[in-house]
């Protein structure tokens, strides 16, 4: 299966992904991700991605289209994939059909999650990353359970705020999604892809709601 999950900031890509690796063993392709990893390392990649990010705009599409590129070349991407975070605006989205072109793998679906514009700034103001394990919560609708150890140290999760999370770039965050990645609903939904799915409700609902849009789409 390859799909890629499209979606404001805080509309659950990340989340939805997660659910999905784990029932079909496919690998999740974030690039958020990628870049945020790239900035940890401190590589040449992510000292030139870090401002941009900070700053809510978007990183290159040359810079995008090298890190999609190798890692979708990658082993484990034969078996599939799940987008999150890419393509980001149409220049990308048409180097992708390139891409998957060559490498003789086509999109099965492409899902929008939509949520309420003010449910996705309460999502994101709570969101938190355990700095050790990398796992996700939500200070708000799903804190670390009572008592539960970071995998990685045994003790507490050790949670900090993503530096484009703060308020002061989560306004422009919105802003550059309408204004460079809706468009590509309208792209997917011209070539018969695309699917719509609410993504308001708790986790499992919105994951079983995509589980029975995917089923869906790949009967084609
Ligand atoms: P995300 O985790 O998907 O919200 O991405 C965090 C930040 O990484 C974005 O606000 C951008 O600055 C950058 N980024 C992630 N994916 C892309 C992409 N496909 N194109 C350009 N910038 C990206």
């Amino acid at each position: 299966m390859r799909i890629i999950l499209l979606g404001a900031p805080g509309s659950g890509k990340g989340t939805q992904s997660q659910r999905l690796i784990e029932r079909c063993h496919i690998p999740q392709v974030s690039t958020g991700d990628l870049l945020r990893a790239a900035v940890a390392k401190g590589t040449e990649l992510g000292r030139k991605a870090k401002p941009i990010m900070e700053a809510g705009q978007l990183v290159s599409d040359e810079i995008m289209l090298g890190v999609i590129r190798d890692r979708l070349s990658e082993p484990d991407a034969k078996r599939g994939f799940v987008l999150d975070g890419f393509p980001r605006n149409l220049a990308q989205a048409h180097a992708l059909d390139e891409l998957l072109a060559q490498l003789g793998q086509p999109l099965d679906a492409v899902v929008v999650l939509e949520v309420d514009s003010e449910e996705l700034v309460r999502r994101i103001s709570g969101r938190r990353t355990c700095r050790r394990c990398d796992r996700v919560f939500n200070v708000f609708t799903s804190p670390p359970a009572p008592g539960e150890k970071c995998p990685q140290t045994g003790g507490s999760h050790e949670l900090f705020q993503r530096p484009d999370d703060k308020e002061s770039t989560v306004a422009e965050r919105l802003k550059v999604y309408e204004e460079k990645t809706r468009p590509l609903v309208d792209f997917y939904a011209a070539r018969g892809i695309l699917r719509k799915l609410s993504a308001e409700g708790d986790v499992d609902s919105v994951a079983s709601r995509l589980q029975s849009v995917l089923k869906d789409a790949m009967k084609g």
